[in-house]
């Protein structure tokens, strides 16, 4: 096909076949010259190896999938296709199915994390989180399906259904649990939704459909999907938030950020990762990572949450340092909409 090409090697043995894979690839590693321009190409290469009754298209069949695993590992590399590696092909075959399965039979759910206030303690909001009940698997965590739904673009019908349903509930208990400050609501976001241009719209009709307000909703993207200077993904923050929804910069820390574009960044809240919350009772470092945080939002204007907060200690350490919020177990898990709903009813 347009940059995939095949090469048939008869009468030869498996090192054979290496053989020519590590020349070819080996070959391809010299620049080309194109007018006064050097370029580089990388290639990927699978091979599979066929007996006197392989069938052509299986051949075919196999050796892409051993290219493909050979992409997932890194560019420049060959893979040898093995039986397992269809075995695993078939399986996200299978889950890619169960979760279109799954969305037409609503089995998906949404549950909810409440944040807290760490200087008054009232709970300001919720993170929703997605669950999936399994007809035969039970409850499913995101760490599950949500790789396979992003690369399969599933988490756009999952993404909307999670917002939309997020959207309503949060307008309900804006009723039912009125507050100083409305609460809010934190929807998590995947790059594959970012890099769609119909985002902001999208996001647009659902408040105008559930009648939530743009400023109750946060929509949670991940430090480095925020750092990619990709121009659709900078358009589509912008315009979300010219729509009056806000931007929480989630995992914060665990990526690479650049200063200058989260500078630029129209970030309204940063969420400082939970591997540095866990580490606050005992490390120094740690400590002294999530005091600089916390000082570079507040000079940038931006409020912070921490993650993961599991103990009482952390909860004192970041309320010393200043952070604004906190989510973890230490205050409650990710709760089914009622156990939520008798939470927020609790800590009104
Ligand atoms: P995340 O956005 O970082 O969400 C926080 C995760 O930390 C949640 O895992 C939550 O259950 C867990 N957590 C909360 N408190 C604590 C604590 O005190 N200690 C520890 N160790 N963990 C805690 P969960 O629900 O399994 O979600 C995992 C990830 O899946 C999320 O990470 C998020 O990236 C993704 N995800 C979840 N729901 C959605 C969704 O609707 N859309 C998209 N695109 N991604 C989602
Ligand atoms: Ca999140
Ligand atoms: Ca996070």
């Amino acid at each position: 096909s347009g940059d995939e090409f095949t090469v048939l090697i008869e009468d030869t043995d498996p090192s054979g076949a290496i053989w020519v894979a590590e020349r070819i690839l080996e070959d391809l590693r010299n620049p080309f010259t194109l007018g006064a321009h050097e370029v580089f190409v990388t290639a990927s290469l699978g091979v599979s190896i066929g007996g006197g009754r392989a069938r052509p298209a299986h051949l075919l069949r196999d050796a892409d999938l051993a290219m493909y695993r050979a992409k997932e590992g890194g560019k420049g590399g060959y893979e040898i296709f093995d039986p397992e590696m269809s075995a695993r092909a078939l399986a996200r075959l299978r889950l890619e199915n169960e979760i279109r399965q799954g969305l037409a039979n609503r089995e998906f759910e949404v549950h909810y994390q409440p944040k807290v206030s760490l200087k008054t303690g009232a709970v300001t909001g919720v993170e929703a989180l997605l669950r999936w009940h399994h007809p035969e698997r039970g409850l499913l965590l995101p760490s599950e399906f949500i790789g396979v739904s992003e690369e399969t673009g599933l988490i756009v019908p999952l993404g909307r259904l999670v917002l939309r349903e997020a959207c309503r509930q949060m307008r309900l208990w804006q009723d039912l649990y009125p507050g100083e400050r409305p609460l809010v609501v934190c929807v998590n976001v995947s790059a594959r939704q970012l890099h769609r241009p119909e985002l902001a719209s999208e996001v647009g009709r659902v408040l105008e459909e559930t009648g939530l307000a743009p400023e109750s909703v946060y929509l949670e993207v991940t430090e480095s999907v925020a750092m990619d200077e990709a121009l659709e993904i900078s358009r589509t923050l912008r315009q979300l938030k010219r729509l009056g929804v806000r931007l929480v910069l989630d995992d914060f820390g665990v990526g690479y950020s650049s200063y200058a574009r989260l500078k630029s960044l129209p970030v309204d809240l940063l969420k400082i990762d939970r591997s540095f919350s866990a580490g606050l009772g005992e490390s120094p470092v740690d400590r002294e990572i999530v005091a600089a945080m916390i000082r570079l939002a507040r000079a940038l204007d931006i409020s912070t949450v921490a993650e993961g907060v599991e103990t009482a200690e952390q909860a004192a350490r970041l309320r010393e340092l200043g952070c604004d919020l906190a989510q973890g177990y230490h205050f409650a898990e990710p709760l089914p909409a009622e156990a939520a709903a008798a939470y927020l009813e609790r800590n009104r």
